[in-house]
């Protein structure tokens, strides 16, 4: 159940980043909203940020906003302001309520889902025959988030529409929407996103603060913040504001938030040049999309918390490794049957994420467990252990037969040539090689499921020792390699 809303994110958010063309997004919206909200009736109803000019940029599901678009328009604004403003809310056949309502949909009511940033609702979503009793029970919560990634997308655009865009800005909006799409880890993603800005941003430093438990803002990015009027500042951010600027221009702070959250802050600062207005319009974007990124983050890592997949790679994710341990070693010992432990780790890969890039490390990962699972048999199975890390386990063989299959998965490894072109443009392919311990289960030396573990990570270790690209053997308390 828990993949399900994984998947659904993951594809929204592929869907999303597929394409600057909006209309391609929205057809592939179409085909996952069919997948899992069983409806493909929906529209779009945007207006123009400005809120004068009517959007006319249009195709099939893209609506304009003719006069009665405005009309309905106009009246659901004044709905949804004539109510708390804080929540989500969809209004079915004329009534506001709240999101979580959507359980007593009937079938033929429509529903209209406002996009608001700001506290101004600039779109809304119209969606028709959904059959709300074959949804999970999760996935309305699910359902949320993708609502407001579709919404940041459908807002980026419209902004996009409207400014003279370079192509510096378009990566960056882009990382940032992709870099994340299957991480959770706020310390990790926080980072990259506060360096992709700083990137784009030239004459002025940049800082990623993130709120803690306590609502105090940490400094994510970069190490440290001297600055006295920038923390003083940060104090006085409210929820409603858009950004906050100095007087002089030189510091500006731009909310990272939820509807009804602060989660932190990006800030920019100098001491020389005031920041133009071009460079706030992006900045604010910038943080929009940041906003969204960090909102799905914290959605998938509750998620996780109960999920089996890795998301990244769609192998089991390191808790369902942890349980196939125990069952495989319940049964071995049971049955008095074999069964070996491959742990696998990739050479210098940090070494890859520097040079290439983050993405280009993902896609590597991608690449390598797409490699492991087909080098398989049915029965054997594959776990994303942690980072660059996976661990096999092969029931009913014997440590050289595993030997074997190690070495050919070493191989394969070693000789894949893998695609980065489309996150690196100056070089096409790169390759690397792979580590690999392997350990075998016996009743005298292995008496837990973690014994088994630990010899095969002991073994990996001695194959990085001995200069990675290897297999190495763990044996009876002695490591040979190969
Ligand atoms: P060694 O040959 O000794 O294994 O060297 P290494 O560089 O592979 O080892 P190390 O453990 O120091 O580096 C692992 C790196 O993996 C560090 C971390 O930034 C990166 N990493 C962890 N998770 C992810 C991820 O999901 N995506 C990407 N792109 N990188 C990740
Ligand atoms: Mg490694
Ligand atoms: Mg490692």
């Amino acid at each position: 159940m828990e993949n399900i809303n994984l998947n659904f994110i993951y594809d929204i958010t592929n869907n999303l980043n597929s394409s600057y063309d909006i209309n391609k997004v929205i057809d592939n919206l179409r085909i996952t909203f069919g997948k899992y909200l069983f409806t493909t009736k929906f529209k779009i109803y945007v207006m123009d940020i400005s809120g004068n000019n009517i959007y006319k940029d249009i195709e099939k599901n893209w609506i304009i906003l003719d006069e009665n678009c405005q009309k309905l328009f106009n009246n659901f604004n004044e709905k949804i302001n004539e109510t708390d403003n804080k929540k989500k809310y969809i209004i079915m056949n004329d009534n506001v309520c709240e999101f979580s309502t959507i359980q007593n949909l009937k079938l033929n009511d429509k529903v209209y889902i406002p996009f608001k940033k700001y506290g101004k609702t600039f779109a809304f979503l119209e969606l028709e025959n959904i059959d709300i009793k074959k949804f999970e029970n999760n996935i309305i919560k699910t359902f949320e988030v993708v609502l407001s990634q579709i919404s940041s997308a459908v807002l980026n655009n419209l902004l996009n529409s409207q400014m003279q865009i370079n192509v510096k800005f378009y990566d960056a909006m882009k990382n940032i929407a992709k870099i994340i799409e299957n991480q959770y880890e706020l310390n990790y993603i926080i980072p990259i996103i506060g360096e992709m800005i700083d990137r784009f941003i030239a004459n002025h430093l940049i800082y990623v603060f993130l709120k803690d438990d306590n609502n105090k803002y940490n400094l994510l990015w970069p190490l440290s913040c001297k600055d006295e009027n920038i923390i003083n500042m940060l104090d006085t951010v409210k929820i409603e504001d858009e950004y906050i600027i100095s007087k002089d221009k030189k510091i500006a702070i731009f909310p990272l938030k939820n509807e009804n959250k602060i989660l932190g802050a990006i800030v920019a600062s100098s001491n020389v040049y005031p920041l133009n207005e071009r460079e706030v319009t992006y900045l604010l974007q910038l943080a929009n999309q940041s906003s969204t990124t960090i909102g799905r983050a914290n959605m998938y890592s509750e998620i996780l918390k109960h999920a089996t997949m890795d998301a990244l790679t769609g192998l089991n994710n390191r808790r369902q490794f942890e349980i196939r341990l125990n069952q495989e070693f319940a049964t071995a010992k049971r049955k008095n049957k074999k069964l070996c432990c491959m742990m696998t780790d990739i050479d210098y890969f940090k070494k890859i994420n520097d040079t290439y890039g983050h993405i280009a490390g993902d896609i590597v990962l991608k690449k390598v467990a797409s490699i492991i699972e087909s080098q398989l048999r049915e029965y054997d199975t594959a776990s994303r252990y942690g980072g660059e890390e996976f661990c096999i386990l092969l029931p009913y063989t014997t440590i050289e037969e595993a030997k074997f299959v190690a070495e050919r998965l070493r191989k394969k490894v070693e000789s894949e040539k893998i695609d980065i072109q489309q996150v690196y443009s100056n070089q096409k392919e790169i390759q690397v090689t792979i580590s690999i311990g392997v350990s075998e289960f016996n009743e005298h030396t292995i008496l837990t499921p973690k014994d088994l573990y630990k010899k095969a990570d002991e073994a990996l270790y001695q194959a990085k020792e001995q200069g990675r690209n290897r297999v190495v053997l763990y044996q009876n308390e002695t490591s040979h390699e190969m």
